[in-house]
């Protein structure tokens, strides 16, 4: 009688260890995981939905010209990241006219991937690459 107790106890021990495990190798190890493909590589439609200058448009004038996934011809700085922009990397290039003046922008592969993210994290990994800049 005496040692039903601590029997008990073991077996629910055992049985926490077994579930945490359980989890912890479907977050990492599982090849289906959303966030695993967007490390390898993002959706370069995911990261033109993202509109990175949301709100920023002050006159009724101020539109995109153009905004697309382009393989780089030259090199560059990242408007989000300040970093290099490397010749043939993919990017994501726009030109907009804001406040009557032709603008472009330039964003790094990362930065891309980083904003095909924000789709899921609420723009975390665009926060972290914007602090590169900083
Ligand atoms: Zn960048």
């Amino acid at each position: 009688m005496k040692n039903f107790p601590t029997h008990n106890d073991h077996d629910k021990r055992l049985t926490a260890a077994g579930r945490s495990t359980t989890e912890m190798t479907e977050d990492t190890n599982s090849p289906n995981s959303p966030l695993d493909l967007l490390v390898s590589a993002f959706s370069e439609h995911d990261c033109l939905c993202c509109g990175p200058f949301e709100g920023d448009f002050g006159s009724p004038d101020d539109r995109i010209l153009k905004d697309k996934m382009v393989t780089a011809r030259k090199g560059g700085e990242c408007h989000l990241c300040g970093q290099q922009i490397q010749p043939k990397e993919r990017i994501r290039s726009m030109a907009a006219v804001f406040d009557g003046e032709l603008m472009s922008y330039r964003w790094c592969n990362a930065c891309c991937a980083a904003m095909a993210k924000s789709l899921y994290d609420d723009g975390e990994a665009w926060e972290e690459r914007a602090a590169l800049r900083r």
